[in-house]
């Protein structure tokens, strides 16, 4: 179809969608029209796209293709959430009493609390929520689109309805599209109906009446092609699609939420419904004694304001949105904020190792033909480079060794090899700034420079013998292979192999001598060759080739197997990251084993992972290959599993059946993939990582993590924070708790004894609220400590709180009991008025929790010995703190409202000696009784 300019006469139909929604049943669906209607109707060419212009008018009638902002409920619903709890009925309860009571300026003031803490848990909620879905935009997807005819990648924000959009297995759909050719196309569309098993594509017109699930000759927005390829119209984008009215219809987001949130939560609920009742029993006993019904409500509200931990779910979600937030720093996008929590526990990783262990940047550095061995000089994809008579001997022709040659006149195997390399091969290579920049998978593009350091003429072939057909590389294949014919007669075809030696060898019943001539294959000689590449850490690829006279055959009905002709072996190097070693060291220290999962030659696998320090020897047992691993026992898979450290030509079923076994030994396991077949195995994983730069979107769409940079060392780093989380929940618990219990601990004598509360409801009001968001909080910001990686991981289920952190709490829940009791009492006995004695009472239980605050930034190290600056969160909000406490004890207006009255030196000497004998305590209680974690 010729290229026209397009100016849709009308603005173009709206979509299924939209239509459903308009009522508008008389407008015929896009499913329900032949190709060249939809094409006629979007006014878009089904060969070249749309044009430039036209996109750009398109994109500001229609707008981007992104779904529309999810309705977070709204303010006024947010805020509403916030009221939605016991501790907030409570203390409104309380308010509506204290004013019968006639108590206006409490009642005021607790209603004043009430409004701050409503506030200040909206904030959290709303920073919280951003930072997850600031984390959408680090994952963007990318769609190939055809625009004037040339084949494009564009953000898939940018699609426009009427775009012509080309798809292959492993990529996600981007918008609705109608299809108009395909090959083989299987969609997993769950996403939209629920169904798990791939449906099958076709493109015939359907009934207008079909259901969306029976619609075969459509794609559908955020479903995934699992096999096969296509193109597509885009009938509709962003919320016009069907995700898009699922979307709405669905409404709010999901909350916040991780089984650890929702554990505490529960374990708040029932406390608070506990100390309810205690308060209650409290209050009646009190009454049974005689006292006035209005004191002893007070007293009951104390206790219960006192005990009930209100500040532990809002610190939970701020710690582990701090967490995702770090993770993403550093690399990891989290995209199910449960796996936070399971990193903490991971005790194996199962990783790649092309581009996660190594670069993923191959360079050809050794050649191999049945008459000799070649070095390659040169680096990186840049075309400078020489081939060069090996100085490791059996060169072809007798040349001397590190003589450069031209392959052509001197061993045409090579050729061959380095021409059918290229030929059979979808990359490209093009000048980037001061170097050269790979498109495509990198191992095509290390042939493609070494066909083009050895002068092999690809152009000119291709031009003469255009690719006809292919079969794609894929995992379980193992090679590629593409058909040629030649032109203008087309009396023959060639047909090209490259792939995995062993997948290739299967396929040759020759080799090619120097003189392009053929002869038996000695395979022997091949495979020697080959491992003792490998052995160097090179990645081997056999290459391959037939000629044939022409017979219309295509390359499924080619009958390859043992009529090619090997032409020789390709050899590249692919370096290991630099962090990786550490990384993997980081690791066994910390317990997580790590385990190497490749699709590579064991003898590659094995020297690789020696490098990156995993111990592993080709024939112990301790690296396996997929065809022993089939051939183990069921009933002892798992433990050669186990025992095993690098897994080599392994298929993605294997992979599903690896963490099978990890898992029934009770393992905590991270696996990570990119291919369409990995999914399985990433769901199946306790932490699926898919690789962000090289992985499919239906591996990105099955994973917990994506890693931005696919290396090895970002696993580690999550592993870390994961564990970091964990800490600073722990610390905020260990901190918190046991305010709360002396509080409610301190009311409960009060009234048992029937003496006068040493503090008061809204006092204990103000210590909660103000500390537990001035210094609690800063506990997230705590950074990581020193022995976070040489521990153990953490028993999955294991509770927060060990026996040793809970008698902790108990402990200085006992001495904040003693020491506010104590105070009190002296300072009654020695003169000061109630108010005063309250006053002291309340700066004690503050700065006990300040310098216990400081304890807790570590739970087995002093506090002396952490670096005292180490988080400034912590020091602003202890002075914060500070200048409250002073306000509160010397301004008029605080004394008025919360009771309070200035105190003189004599009793912040007391205050600050009762703290620090408390701190000391701690400090003894820390070094010589081992908590744990
Ligand atoms: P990993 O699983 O660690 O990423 P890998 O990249 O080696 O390892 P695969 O991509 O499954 O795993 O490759 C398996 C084998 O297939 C390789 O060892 C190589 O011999 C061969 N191979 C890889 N890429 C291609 C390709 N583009 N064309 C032909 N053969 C290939």
């Amino acid at each position: 179809m010729p290229a026209r300019e397009i100016r849709p006469r009308s603005p173009l139909p709206p979509s299924p969608a939209g239509r459903r929604r308009q009522n508008d049943s008389s407008d015929p669906a896009h499913h329900g029209l032949p190709v060249h209607e939809v094409v006629l109707l979007l006014e878009t060419d089904a060969a070249r796209g749309l044009g430039h212009d036209e996109v750009e008018r398109r994109r500001v009638q229609f707008g981007t293709n992104e779904l529309p902002r999810r309705h977070t409920g709204g303010i006024a619903r947010k805020l509403g959430r916030q009221f939605n709890n016991p501790l907030v009925y409570v203390l409104l309860a309380a308010a509506v009493i204290t004013a019968f009571l006639g108590e206006f300026l409490d009642s005021g003031v607790i209603l004043a609390v009430v409004l701050v803490n409503t506030v200040i848990g909206f904030i959290q909620e709303v920073r919280a929520e951003a930072a997850l879905d600031a984390l959408h935009s680090l994952v963007r997807t990318h769609a190939a689109v055809m625009r004037d005819g040339e084949r494009k990648q564009v953000p898939s924000e940018d699609l426009v309805p009427g775009d012509l959009v080309l798809l292959q297995a492993g990529d996600k759909v981007p918008a609705d599209l109608r299809l108009v050719r395909l090959s083989a196309l299987r969609v997993d569309e769950s996403a939209l109906t629920g169904e798990s098993d791939p449906v099958s594509k076709d493109q015939v017109v359907l009934p207008q009446v079909t259901p969306v699930a029976d619609r075969r000759n459509m794609l559908y927005s955020g479903t995934l092609v699992t096999a096969g390829s296509g193109a597509g119209i885009v009938v509709a984008i962003g919320g016009e699609t069907e995700l898009g009215e699922i979307h709405r219809l669905m409404g709010s987001v999901r909350p916040v939420a991780t089984p650890l949130t929702l554990k505490l939560a529960r374990f708040s609920t029932t406390l608070t419904v506990a100390i309810l009742a205690l308060a209650a029993v409290a209050f009646l006993a009190g009454l049974a004694h005689g006292e006035q019904p209005g004191q002893m409500f007070t007293a009951a509200v104390a206790l219960a304001v006192g005990a009930i931990p209100e500040g532990l779910p809002a610190a939970v979600t701020v710690t582990l949105a701090i967490g995702v937030r770090r993770m993403a720093r550093r690399r990891a996008v989290v995209r199910r904020l449960p796996v936070v929590e399971t990193l903490g526990s991971t005790t194996v990783i199962c990783s790649d190792k092309t581009g996660t262990f190594t670069e993923n940047q191959m360079t050809v550095r050794a050649l191999w033909t049945p008459s000799g061995r070649y070095d390659i000089t040169g680096s990186g994809y840049g075309p400078d480079g020489h081939i060069l008579a090996s100085t490791a001997g059996g060169t072809a022709g007798g040349q001397e060794p590190g003589a450069a040659i031209r392959p052509k006149d001197r061993d045409a195997a090579l050729y061959w090899s380095l021409l059918g390399g290229a030929a059979c091969n979808d990359a490209s290579i093009r000048p980037e700034g001061p170097g050269w920049l790979a498109r495509g998978d990198p191992t095509e593009a290390a042939m493609l420079v070494a066909a083009g350091k050895g002068g092999a003429r690809v152009r000119d072939f291709l031009a003469a013998n255009p690719r006809q057909g292919e079969l794609p590389f894929t995992s379980e294949r193992q090679f590629m292979a593409t058909l040629h014919a030649s032109t203008p007669t087309r009396g023959e075809v060639t047909v090209f192999v490259k792939g995995a030696v062993e997948r290739v060898l299967e396929l040759c019943g020759h080799e090619m001598d120097s003189d392009g001539g053929n002869r038996p294959l000695r395979r022997h000689a091949v495979l020697t060759a080959a491992h003792a590449l490998a052995d160097t850490g090179l990645r081997v690829l056999a290459t391959a080739m037939l000629r044939l006279p022409a017979d219309g055959g295509t390359l499924s009905n080619i009958e390859l197997h043992g009529r090619m002709t090997l032409t020789g072996l390709q050899a590249m190097h692919d370096p290991p990251r630099s962090a990786a070693a550490a990384s993997v060291a980081a690791c066994l220290r910390a317990g997580v084993g790590v385990k190497m999962i490749t699709g590579d030659h064991v003898r590659t696998a094995v020297t690789v992972a020696a490098a990156v320090g995993l111990d592993a020897y080709h024939g112990s047992g301790s690296a396996l290959t997929g065809a022993q691993l089939d051939a183990i026992p069921a009933g002892e898979f798992a433990n050669a599993v186990e025992r095993a450290t690098v897994f080599a030509r392994v298929s993605p079923e294997q992979k599903l059946r690896l963490i099978d076994a990890l898992q029934s030994r009770g393992h905590v396991a991270a696996m990570t993939g990119d291919g369409v077949n990995d999914a399985p195995a990433l769901r199946q994983a306790n932490v699926g990582i898919a690789m962000g730069r090289t992985g499919t979107e239906v591996a990105k769409e099955a994973a917990d993590i994506v890693l931005t940079d696919d290396d090895f060392a970002t696993i580690e780093a999550a592993v870390e924070e994961g564990r970091n989380v964990f800490d600073n929940l722990t610390k905020f618990m260990v901190w918190t708790l046991p305010t709360n219990m002396a509080e409610g601990l301190v009311i409960l004598v009060a009234i048992l004894l029937g003496a006068t509360l040493p503090i008061l409801p809204t006092q204990i009001l103000w210590i909660n609220m103000t500390t537990a968001v001035a210094l609690g909080l800063m506990l997230a910001f705590e950074p990581k400590e020193p022995g976070l990686m040489s521990r153990p991981p953490r028993a999955p289920g294991r509770p927060l709180l060990t026996l040793g952190l809970t008698v902790r709490i108990l402990l200085v829940s006992a001495l904040l009991v003693a020491g506010a009791w104590w105070l009190f009492e002296h300072e009654v006995a020695t003169g000061a008025g109630v108010a005063q004695a309250r006053t002291s009472a309340v700066n004690l239980f503050v700065a006990v929790e300040v310098f216990y605050l400081f304890s807790c930034r570590s739970l087995s190290r002093p506090a002396w010995r952490l670096r005292p600056f180490g988080n400034r969160w912590l020091i602003l909000g202890v002075v914060v703190q500070a200048a409250g406490q002073l306000a509160l004890t010397y301004t008029p207006l605080m004394n008025e409202l919360f009771h309070t009255a200035p105190i003189g030196t004599d009793a912040w000497l007391r205050i600050f000696g009762l703290a620090l004998l408390a701190s000391l305590v701690v400090a003894v209680d820390k070094r010589f009784r081992r908590t744990g974690f």
